[in-house]
């Protein structure tokens, strides 16, 4: 098996991935694959420049091929940083292929210098990205994927450098059928197709998140959504969660709101309304928007004298909040029960309610409580 022909293996193979990606998730694709499709990009660039120098042209082909395969490795750690989303500095991207294409400038009449420290360089690149990728890795299985094909990679590209510059009895050079050379370009097409499925796959988990978030979610104020509040709130009523209190709270003419400021102020109270739950309520409490400006509380473990200060803290913050960011107050009515063992959540919602309605009926903005809360 001679070296041009795996070499062009990988070009193409390099070549129909990249097509293969921009079929099925666009060009345009967001974040980490597009910098992917940039790595394999370099890929086919590198080896095209490398394959070229061997018949025109060598300084210039190979100076810019191994920036190009550079570049790649640049890319492939992009990748990953947008993935794992890690900050990674667009200095440490381009200074690797920058510096190696003038170190291969000056070094170049020399075949032994300029492999060994093309090799190193690289091997170093893609063993940070492969880093990057296992430390800590669990059992996401893109990033075993992907982690152990970069690091195989990573460590194959490394020997080659190790070799040649110490030595070169054992490795002589880049273009000759060695053993080590082909093992190299057979697991490097290896690893394009592993890596290329392993951020395929992190894509895809990507978006099914996004997906479960969205169905979840409020997109207006963030909060859980009625469906998504009632699911969880169903299911810590039944793993013996009797004792929470459920709280129900409604704002207080809202429709005037509405009406007299227009529904864009409606909305920006809304979302004003989500911050100040969401800030003063612990992560083991339950608040969904339960419908247009009604919002269900399930407050676990929370006994009469955190009730009463957790209930003035709310009146009294979201009055603020609306003051302070729109120029005038917001209040909101509230029912509170405190749910029995046994009783199903509708029931303690209908309880919530009546109480709610009683708050209304009282002269709004205040709690009306069931016997048991405070
Ligand atoms: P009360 O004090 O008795 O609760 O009076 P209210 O005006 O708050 O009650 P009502 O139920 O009559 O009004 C609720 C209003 O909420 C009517 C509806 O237009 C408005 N609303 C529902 N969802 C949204 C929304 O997403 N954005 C905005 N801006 N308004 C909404
Ligand atoms: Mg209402
Ligand atoms: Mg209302």
């Amino acid at each position: 098996m001679d070296v041009i022909t795996l070499l062009v293996a990988v070009l193409v193979n390099a070549l129909l991935m990249l097509l293969a990606l921009a079929v099925s998730v666009g060009v345009r694709a967001r974040g980490g694959l597009q910098a992917w499709q940039l790595m394999l990009l370099g890929q086919a660039a590198g080896f095209g420049l490398l394959i070229t120098a061997t018949r025109a042209l060598p300084l210039l082909m190979a100076t810019l091929g191994v920036m190009a395969l550079s570049g790649s490795a640049s890319a492939m750690t992009l990748a990953v940083g947008r993935f794992l989303a890690l900050p990674v500095s667009r200095r440490v991207l381009w200074a690797p292929p920058l510096a190696l294409g003038v170190v291969h400038v000056f070094l170049f009449p020399d075949l032994k210098q300029t492999t060994g420290v093309t090799n190193l360089t690289i091997g170093l690149q893609i063993g940070w990205a492969s880093w990057l990728l296992l430390a800590g890795v669990g059992r996401v299985r893109w990033r075993w994927l992907c982690g152990t094909a970069a690091l195989a990679n990573a460590v194959l590209t490394f020997a080659r450098g190790t070799l040649v510059l110490g030595w070169p009895e054992i490795y002589p050079r880049f273009l000759v059928p060695h053993p080590l050379n082909i093992a190299h370009l057979m697991l490097l097409n290896a690893s394009l197709v592993l890596g290329t499925m392993g951020f395929l796959l992190a894509h895809r988990d990507a978006a099914e998140q996004a997906l479960v978030r969205l169905a979840s979610l409020d997109n207006l104020t963030g909060l859980l959504n009625r469906r998504e509040w009632m699911q969880r709130a169903g299911r810590a009523l039944g793993a013996a969660d009797a004792g929470a209190v459920l709280l129900m709270l409604d704002l207080d003419h809202f429709k005037r709101v509405n009406d007299e400021r227009g529904h864009p102020v409606g909305d920006e109270v809304l979302k004003l309304t989500g911050e100040v739950l969401r800030g003063e309520l612990r992560a083991s409490d339950l608040v969904g928007r339960y419908g247009g400006e009604e919002f269900c509380l399930l407050l676990r473990q929370c006994d009469p004298e955190a009730f009463g200060r957790l209930d003035s803290r709310l009146h009294q913050a979201l009055r603020r909040r609306c003051e302070a960011s729109l120029g005038f107050p917001v209040d909101f009515s509230a029912g509170a029960v405190r749910v029995v063992p046994g009783e199903s959540l509708s029931a303690a919602i209908q309880r919530a309610d009546d109480q709610l309605y009683r708050a209304k009926h009282a002269g709004r903005g205040r709690t009306c409580c069931a016997a048991g809360v405070l």
